[in-house]
């Protein structure tokens, strides 16, 4: 039976889209370094869907170990969520990003068209989207970015649209994800960051916890209705259960494909930190900060191709997406 590989898949988005995949009936393969995971989460996905999941701890550039899960299982189709993601530590090492994300892709794309697997769902970002677009952003904007980290999305989205464009039998869909959040609903799986978390909710999940002192809201003085940063937070569920139908979609549409995965609502830092304050019924410590460099002052999707392509749309609402993430962090104070 022809399985679905899916890189990175013990990572935060991988691990939930591998229970929605298994969930939808799909035979998967995991492949991950376990670089930002850890084995654990396997186990848990296996956990919750009561499957075995079968798992290669092998790097994606490394072509003898990908050739080998070819060879052993009959792939016809990647899900691709496997590389770094850090945007400050993509500043400082640029290099090992550009290897690990592009490269990485490159070894991957390569053993696709040794064993003529023309099938490709990849994690991009509204990262794309750069500083300049107006909001909401919508696919056809131009892209761009500005920091290494987001230009590996930029260049991955051109390299699967210039293979679509040199086979016509190709089908990639490149899924950009707004601000992933909240954990499975059995508080099994959730996101695990490795040291002091950058983004928001990792942050205040461990304020909430009191792993850390107190939240930093970098800005009060943006054009917004409360003056503090706006984004598109959407539960990460939703988020997997799009995978599923991106990957529907793609079987029977050739070509590259962008498309947004957001919820169409901004919601500001402020706004989060009271809706976490509700669900872990304590008050989150905060103080106001200076700007981080590189922010905009808001962004979120124009959700209708999603809507159009893949009859998907976000269902969770930001009190589930609170309550699922405090629950993950209570049950996992010291991650996975
Ligand atoms: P994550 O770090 O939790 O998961 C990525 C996984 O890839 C990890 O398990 C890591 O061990 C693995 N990996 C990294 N390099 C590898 C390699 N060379 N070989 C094999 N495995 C490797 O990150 P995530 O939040 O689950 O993100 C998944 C994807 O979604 C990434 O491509 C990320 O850039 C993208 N994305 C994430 C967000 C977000 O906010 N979390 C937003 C937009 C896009
Ligand atoms: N943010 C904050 N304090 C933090 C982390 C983030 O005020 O410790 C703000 C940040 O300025 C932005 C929002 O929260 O307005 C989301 O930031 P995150 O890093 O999670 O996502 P991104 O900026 O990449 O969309």
């Amino acid at each position: 039976m022809s399985k679905i590989l899916i890189t990175g898949g013990a990572g935060f988005i991988g691990s939930h889209a591998c229970v929605e995949f298994i969930n939808a009936g799909f035979p998967i393969v995991v492949l991950d370094n376990l670089s930002n995971s850890k084995e654990e989460s396997i186990r848990r996905i296996e956990k919750i869907t009561g499957k075995t999941v079968t798992f290669y701890k092998a790097d994606m550039r490394d072509a003898a170990a990908v050739r080998r899960i070819f060879e052993e299982q009959q792939i016809d189709a990647v899900v691709h969520f496997a590389g770094f993601k850090a945007v400050g530590e993509s500043v400082a090492k640029p290099l090992d990003y550009y290897e690990n994300n592009i490269g990485g892709t490159f070894v991957l794309l390569q053993i696709m068209r040794e064993y003529g697997c023309k099938t490709i769902v990849f994690s991009s970002s509204a990262t794309v989207y750069g500083m300049h677009n107006p909001i909401p952003y919508v696919e056809d904007m131009p892209t761009s970015a500005t920091n290494p980290y987001g230009y590996t999305k930029v260049m991955i989205e051109q390299i699967l649209h210039d293979i679509c464009i040199s086979d016509p039998e190709f089908r990639a869909v490149a899924l950009r994800y707004f601000n992933p959040i909240g954990a499975h609903k059995s508080g099994l799986i959730g996101e695990d960051p490795n040291g002091i978390p950058n983004n928001l909710l990792p942050y205040i999940g461990q304020v909430a916890v009191g792993k850390l002192q107190q939240l930093s809201i970098f800005g009060n003085d943006y054009d917004t209705p409360d003056g503090t940063g706006v984004r598109d937070y959407i539960h990460v569920l939703d988020l997997a259960k799009g995978h599923v139908s991106a990957l529907k979609y793609a079987k029977e549409h050739a070509g590259f494909m962008p498309i947004n995965l957001g919820t169409g609502h901004g919601i500001s830092v402020l706004e989060m930190v009271h809706a976490y304050e509700k669900a872990c019924g304590k008050p989150i410590s905060y103080r106001i900060a200076d700007r981080r460099p590189g922010d905009i002052s808001a962004n979120y999707a124009n959700a209708s191709r999603a809507k159009e392509l893949l009859n998907w749309q976000a269902e969770e609402t930001l009190e589930t997406m609170c309550e699922d993430s405090w629950r993950f962090m209570q049950q996992n104070p010291n991650g996975l």
